[in-house]
Order: C-alpha cells, then sequence, then structure tokens
C-alpha cells in the first residue's frame, strides 16, 4: 500500500514512455506508480492520506542548476537595492540601514543595477560617505562583478589613490583627481571583501533556513549550490548539520572550489559522492568575468569600449593552470563546471575540454559551463560533440537584454544565450537561475525561457525571439537535465516508478494559458522525498 497518492491530476512526467498521467502513488520517499486515478486509487489503504488533485497540474520537483544557496540566503535578509532606480533612494536606503547597526557593522550585499537608474550612472562613495560614517558599505551590483566600496571600507581595504588594480580586477579611479571612486571590479572587490568578518555558524544555519523555505515555496526540490571561495567550507558545515537533524528540504549538490582541487583529491573525493540529500558535485571555477562590468572575455573588443576585451578570471594564472587542473580533476574522476560568459572565454574552455579528452580518452564526464552566454556561432556545436553541458540561467537572458547590444551589439547579441541554438546541436541544457543575482522561482525561469520577454517590457514578442524554446524543452531543463548535470537522472528529474517522490502542484496548467502568463503561476504544493514540505493550500484532504 502507498503512504501517499495524488489522483484527478494532469501529470507531466517528463517521461517520454508515459508523458502525461492523471495520478500517482507515494511509498516512502519513492515513487511507487505512476497512471490513471482508477488503478492508483486501488493503492491506497486506510492509512494512506489520498489527495484530489481536481485537474491541477503536477511536474517533477524542480532542480535548479547553478545557484549561491548561502548567500541567497544572507540577501533575503540584507539591504535591498534592486528596486532602486535613483541616486536619491540609493543613498536613503543605505542611510536607513546605517541607522539600525552598530558602529564597525558592514552593509554588503543589495544587488543594485546602475542600468536602470535615471539617468543610468556607476554610484560613487561620495554618495553615501556622508550617511555610513561609522559603517564599511561593500554593496554589490546585482551581477556580483563590480561593488560599490564607501572611504571607511576603502581604508580598511588598503585601497587609496597609488593601489594598483589586481590581476583580474579593476579599483576605478577619477579620471581628474585620481582617488578611488569606490567602484572595484572582480579580483578588486576582494582588497575589501577579504576583511569582512566570517559568519558564525548559527548565522550561515539562518541563512540556509531562510533560504530553504524560499525554495519550499517556489517547489524547488534539488538546487546545485557554487559555493565561490571561502563560502564553500561554511556551506558544507551547514548543511551536514541539516543534514544531520533531518532539516534539508531540498536536495544539495555542492561544487568546491577548482582551487581547492589539493585538498579534494588528498581526501580522495569524487563526483557524486554523499547521499540524496547532501552530495559533491565536483568542481566550480571561473574563465572571466561577466557582461554587465565589461568583465566578460570577447575576441573582439566591447562596442561601447573598443579598447576593452574583458578580463580572464585570476583562476586563469598563471597560464597553464586552468588545464593542468581540469586535467588532474578529470583524471581523479572529479566533475568539472567553469564559469565561462563572453565568447572567448567559452572558446579557450572548449579548447582545454577537447585537449583532455584527447589526452585522458573517453568517459562519462559530464563537463558544464556556467553561463555559457556568448558564443562564436562555429562554437556552438562543440558542446553536443564534446559532451558538455550548456548551463544556463534564462532570466539573465531578458535582464540582460535591456542593454546587451549597447555592450557588444546586434551581431554577438544573435548568438547571446542562444538556447534553442543549443537545443537542436544536440547539446543539454540544464537550466538555473544563478540566486542572488536572479530570483530562485522556476517558474520566472521557464517563463523567460519561452518568452524571451525582456524585463522593461520593450520585447514583447521577445529579444531575438527565434532563441525561444518550448515549454516542454524549460520544463526539461528545470527537472530532468538538471539531474542529468548532476549524474542523478536514475534517481530524479521526472516521475517514473522507482524515482525520488519530489514534485510540486501548479495553480495554473502551463500547457494551457499563454506564455506571457507563466510568471504569475504559483506552485500550490511542494513534495520533497515523499514529504510534504509546503501546502500553499494547506489541504486537510
Ligand atoms: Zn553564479
Amino acid at each position: 500500500m502507498a503512504d501517499l497518492v495524488l489522483i484527478n491530476g494532469s501529470v507531466w512526467t517528463v517521461n517520454p514512455a508515459q508523458p502525461w498521467a492523471e495520478a500517482l502513488a507515494v511509498d516512502g520517499d519513492r515513487i511507487l506508480r505512476v497512471g490513471r486515478t482508477t488503478e492508483i486509487r486501488k493503492l491506497a489503504g486506510k492509512k494512506t492520506r489520498v489527495i484530489d488533485l481536481k485537474g491541477a497540474l503536477v511536474l517533477p520537483g524542480f532542480i535548479d542548476s547553478h545557484t549561491h544557496f548561502l548567500e541567497g540566503g544572507f540577501s533575503l535578509s540584507s539591504i535591498q537595492l534592486r528596486d532602486v532606480f535613483s541616486r536619491e533612494q540609493f543613498v536613503k536606503r543605505i542611510a536607513e540601514k546605517a541607522q539600525g547597526l552598530q558602529k564597525g557593522e558592514w552593509i554588503l550585499h543589495g544587488n543594485w543595477d546602475h542600468e536602470q537608474f535615471s539617468p543610468p550612472e556607476l554610484p560613487r562613495k561620495e554618495w553615501i560617505d556622508g550617511v555610513s560614517p561609522q559603517n564599511p558599505v561593500c554593496v554589490s551590483r546585482y551581477d556580483e562583478h563590480i561593488a560599490l566600496a564607501n572611504s571607511l571600507a576603502l581604508e580598511i581595504g588598503g585601497i587609496t589613490k597609488e593601489t594598483k588594480s589586481p590581476e583580474g580586477g579593476e579599483i576605478q579611479k577619477d579620471p581628474e583627481t585620481g582617488e578611488p571612486t569606490g567602484i572595484l571590479r572582480d579580483a578588486a572587490m576582494d582588497l575589501v571583501m577579504r576583511h569582512v568578518p566570517q559568519p558564525s555558524l548559527k548565522e550561515n544555519l539562518e541563512a540556509a533556513e531562510t533560504a530553504l523555505g524560499h525554495a519550499r515555496e517556489i517547489g524547488v526540490t534539488s538546487l546545485n549550490d557554487m559555493a565561490d571561495g571561502s563560502s564553500f567550507a561554511a556551506s558544507l558545515e551547514v548543511y551536514q548539520e541539516l543534514l544531520k537533524e533531518d532539516n534539508l528540504t531540498a536536495r544539495i549538490n555542492l561544487y568546491v572550489p577548482i582551487d581547492q582541487i589539493d585538498i579534494v583529491e588528498r581526501l580522495g573525493l569524487k563526483t557524486a559522492f554523499g547521499n540524496d540529500w547532501l552530495s559533491i558535485g565536483g568542481l566550480k571555477g571561473f574563465a572571466d568575468g561577466g557582461l554587465g562590468a565589461s568583465t566578460a572575455y570577447f575576441f573582439e573588443p566591447y562596442t561601447d569600449n573598443p579598447s576593452n576585451f574583458g578580463l580572464l578570471a585570476p583562476q586563469m594564472f598563471p597560464e597553464g593552470i586552468m588545464e593542468k587542473r581540469v586535467l588532474e580533476a578529470d583524471g581523479a574522476g572529479l566533475q568539472v563546471a567553469i564559469h565561462a560568459i563572453g565568447d572567448r572565454a567559452n572558446s579557450i574552455m572548449l579548447d582545454i575540454f577537447e585537449k583532455t579528452a584527447a589526452q585522458n580518452g573517453k568517459r562519462d564526464r559530464r563537463w558544464r559551463i556556467e553561463h555559457a552566454q556568448h558564443l562564436r556561432p562555429e562554437d556552438i556545436g562543440r558542446f553536443a560533440g564534446l559532451g558538455v553541458i550548456a548551463s544556463v540561467q534564462p532570466f539573465h537572458a531578458i535582464d540582460d537584454g535591456r542593454w546587451a547590444e549597447v555592450k557588444i551589439g546586434k551581431e554577438r547579441c544573435r548568438t547571446t544565450y542562444a538556447f534553442k541554438s543549443f537545443i537542436d546541436s544536440g547539446a543539454k541544457l540544464a537550466l538555473g537561475s544563478d540566486w542572488p543575482v536572479a530570483p530562485l522561482d522556476p517558474l520566472m525561469g521557464i517563463y523567460a525561457a519561452v518568452t524571451r520577454q525582456t524585463t522593461d517590457g520593450k520585447n514583447p514578442d521577445g529579444w531575438f525571439p527565434e532563441q525561444k524554446i518550448p515549454l516542454e524543452e524549460a520544463i526539461k531543463g528545470f527537472t530532468l537535465n538538471g539531474a542529468y548535470a548532476q549524474f542523478s537522472e536514475k534517481d530524479k528529474g521526472s516521475l517514473e516508478a522507482g524515482k525520488l517522490a519530489d514534485l510540486v502542484v501548479l495553480d495554473q496548467n502551463l500547457f494551457n494559458i499563454a506564455p506571457e502568463k507563466i510568471r504569475d503561476a504559483r506552485v500550490t504544493l511542494t513534495i520533497a522525498g515523499g514529504r510534504i514540505v509546503y501546502d500553499r493550500l494547506e489541504r486537510t484532504d
């Protein structure tokens, strides 16, 4: 007999052998059977909970292939600058935050976007120095590639007029005075951020619990955490703690920064070590910066700055180190996931993968390129050829689509966020959010992939509409392909007998509504491992 039975639903299984069903039965943490209401009802005994879905759409639980999960938790409780549209508002928010803090407490995160200020201009330390004299400020742009530091934070970081920009970063200086403006790009942010005190275990636990609560409400039952830099060890500590207490409500697959490969190798860790709830995915590295900060690395210069080609990430230096690490990781049975945004960074990584495959031979390795944002047309097909997964975030397309053409011109935008081209070429597309850079909500991601309507409302038919993908593919990207990208497609990603009982129920049938309405749909029920972890309707049946 089943523990839980869901009947009278519209179940989209993402299993090509049985795409639609009406009902399913759950036994323990696994799916017992998927089929018609009449046959599934027979599996209900006296103690079985039976939920009548009244026709509602059921999908496999969402898998987010790219998050910074703990940081997302912190961002929910820190200063919010994402909806700031002017200098005045920006200053006001910093002032309000500073008033509520003790002397010396940091103001971090923020997720501002100067492209939406009127007029669009980068903030400067002078804006905020007056309202934050006792609190160091280092608030980041939403893409995490630019931060604004106030004078106190610059002082703590030892940054003066004389300080040179570090490799892979830039300390912006005023062209007239030579003074730092407060704007720090990529590696330059570390000069300040390394002085921020590490959060305690208790603070990390609170952040993780906040993040998990948010994930439950939007149906994320599995996620990949690209815990970068020093946050990796803290993340692993917190997740172990939650696992021990049986408090994980989303399955977490954690990636270790590639520059810590020695530790991983010494421990003998291999990809997918762990259990259904907590696992080690492999190694995550960076090849370049980001488009918003003009640090994504291109073959041709930026259209709005002919002397700038972008920057390779610090992990690419000294030259050859990335290739060496990828080769070593591959030999040790570790999956590699590399952030590459500009077309040249992507091309370099594909070259490295090609060489590694030639040297180490054929194997099921499932390399991933994170973001795979701008590609030369001739490089798109190489993903499928090498079996490299394109781990992409559809929300970035509708967000960056507002201003990407100004930075790199129309021609390069044709193969930007080229989701349809990837699918047509046979590459696997794993979808994610990059939360807190973008919203965690997978329905927002599906909406973005299907419509490509930019967030400013200026592209109602879609930004480069030929790259829109069908709803079925978008759902697959957030379910089965996400499972594949972490070597767990035998256990999850579709609704089939024997797989983990991770699923969501929605308040609207995505297949019957206009694509632009998808973002208004809501998850009403989230089940992870057979357990109801969120019920918006507080069902009593
Ligand atoms: Zn990211």
